[in-house]
């Protein structure tokens, strides 16, 4: 080896097991500090390694769907978070769930039975020095160590709470029914926006008002920004509320009619090949299946794929794209490697899956032998990408999906769609293992 410099993984969740795990078999001695049971976070419960916070699916297992694909290419990679969960399954369809003691003791077993791996069961208040290391501690990180990276990376880059819009799949926006315009622009516009007449604005309100919402967990405060409102606050304030807000139709003239709307839906285009966009203004607690519900009532949304529903919830997280590199490293620092949801990604394969990455590259990075990141066709790529290379000021935690991939060429018909990311994905998957040498 080249470097000598210890590792040291801060964070002994899903995506810190599963970077020990890789470092580990790859001949290196790890340090893995995770702080329960002496202190837990808000969510935490159990005193083991890799907990489930929350669902015990890790959603679903079919290889045509974008988080089924990142569970694939995690296998081949020969991923300890995928063992532990396929040796641990229970039956949930075509999802994969598992029992959450048994996988989290699973995981303990295994990396505990690797060599090299030494785990300290201790809270890390400062950012070790003089080492590698992997920050893997997760969405609810401890205030001491939030403190030291937000002293590290500057308090505007490091973020504390998750106000999230849906985000719509472009291909399935009825064009026909909605029209282009930027507010006051003359011509065509930058923004797909969603006409409301009065009736389908009352009607809109009304599911808004009577959807069922998601309870705020105890150490969520609802203590919302003016600027950031839920959906649902609005709505309950006034019958023009949102018409004053999110859906202010002022200077968006639909040129089918000559004239302003009662009420508009602005979505805005989220990244650089259109293939998604967002509903601005439109973070919520609305409950998911609610919300595909009521959002579907919205004219040109009446067949629309949600990609990413709205939500607010605790979540620490740093502005990857403008800190990090392509290989999770530190701009500032490049022995300080971040991994898992508190690089701006959202669940359990997701954050399993950064883990990985930023394993293999500091792996490769101490060995100093040059290697390839993976393209942006397969889903491991998609996500760094997210990760690394998300272009505006904002910046949104996602889960895995379609539109973070490179755009399939050509036209594809949508029940193809899968398949087609699919194939296209294993086959770049495996050329580039053969080509940067990374074997399971
Ligand atoms: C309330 C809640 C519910 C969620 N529900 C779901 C869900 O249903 N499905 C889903 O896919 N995702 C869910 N998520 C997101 C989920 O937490 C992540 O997807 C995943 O667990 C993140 O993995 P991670 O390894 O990055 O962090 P974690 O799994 O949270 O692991 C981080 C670890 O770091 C430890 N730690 C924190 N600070 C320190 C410190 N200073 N020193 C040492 N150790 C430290 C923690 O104790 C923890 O063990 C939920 C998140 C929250 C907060």
């Amino acid at each position: 080896m080249n470097s000598r410099k210890p590792i040291i993984i801060v964070g002994g969740g899903l995506a810190g097991c599963e970077a020990a795990w890789q470092l580990a078999k790859r001949g290196h001695g790890v340090t893995l500090r995770e702080m329960k049971p002496g202190t837990f976070s808000p969510a935490h419960r159990s005193p083991q390694l890799a907990e489930l916070v929350c669902s015990n699916s890790l959603r679903s297992n079919e290889r045509t769907s974008a988080v089924g694909l990142l569970k694939e290419e995690l296998r081949r990679l020969d991923s300890l978070v995928m063992a532990a969960a396929d040796a641990t399954s229970v039956p949930a369809g075509k999802a994969l769930a598992v029992d959450r003691t048994l996988f989290s003791a699973a995981i303990e077993k295994l990396l505990l039975s690797q060599s090299g791996i030494r785990l300290v069961r201790e809270e890390c208040t400062e950012i070790p020095a003089d080492s590698h290391v992997i920050i893997a501690t997760g969405p609810l990180t401890s205030d001491p160590l939030a403190a030291a990276i937000a002293s590290l990376v500057g308090r505007d880059a490091l973020y504390f709470y998750d106000a999230i819009a849906p985000i719509v799949d472009a291909a399935t926006i009825d064009l026909s029914k909605i029209f282009r315009a930027s507010r006051y622009d003359e011509g065509e516009g930058d923004y797909l926006n969603c006409p409301l007449d009065e009736g389908q604005y009352g009607a809109f309100r009304q599911a808004v008002l009577e959807g069922r919402q998601i309870a705020a967990r105890p150490f969520e405060d609802e203590k919302y920004f003016e600027g950031c409102l839920p959906i649902e606050i609005l709505a309950r304030r006034g019958t023009d509320t949102l018409r004053f807000g999110p859906m202010k139709p002022v200077g968006l003239v639909d040129p089918r009619t000559g004239s302003e709307p009662h009420a508009v839906i602005q979505l805005r285009q989220e990244n650089r090949e259109g293939s998604l966009y967002n509903m601005v203004g439109f973070q919520t607690k609305l409950a998911w299946p609610e919300q595909e519900r009521i959002f579907r009532m919205i004219p040109g949304l009446e067949q629309a794929e949600f990609l990413r529903l709205g939500s607010i919830h605790r979540n620490t997280y740093i502005h990857s794209p403008m800190l990090l590199t392509d290989t999770l490293q530190l701009r500032s620092n490049p022995d300080l490697f971040f991994a898992g949801q508190i690089t701006g990604v959202e669940g359990y394969v997701e954050s399993t899956a950064v883990g990985l990455l930023a394993a293999l590259f500091m792996h490769r990075i101490r060995l100093g032998t040059p290697f390839a990141t993976p393209p942006r066709t397969t889903a491991l790529g998609a996500l760094l990408h997210h990760v690394s290379r998300s272009e505006g000021k904002t910046f949104q935690p996602m889960n895995v999906n379609f539109g973070l991939f490179e755009p399939l060429g050509g036209k594809v018909r949508k029940k193809d769609r899968g398949e087609r990311y699919m194939e296209r994905a294993l086959t770049d998957l495996e050329d580039w293992r053969r080509r940067s040498g990374h074997t399971p």
